[in-house]
């Protein structure tokens, strides 16, 4: 069954690398010099923002499924 992907970044978290940006530039982006979720957001490659979660190094990307 398919779910809906919610992605959220804690800001507080991020080190505004960039790093999630180059990987998945449809779904985060900078603002400010921290990244956020694009407001249209692609979350349809739930694979590849998994992998990029996964690749945070302060595990400031959460996912949930609705
Ligand atoms: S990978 Fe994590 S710490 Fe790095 S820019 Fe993205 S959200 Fe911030």
């Amino acid at each position: 069954m398919t779910r809906d992907l919610t992605v959220s970044v804690d800001a507080g978290l991020c080190l505004g690398s960039g790093v999630c940006v180059a990987s998945a530039p449809d779904v985060f982006h900078l603002v400010g010099g921290v990244v956020a979720v694009r407001e249209d957001a692609d979350t349809s490659d739930d694979v590849l923002i998994e992998e990029v979660a996964g690749c945070c190094p302060t595990e400031a990307i959460s996912i949930r499924r609705d």
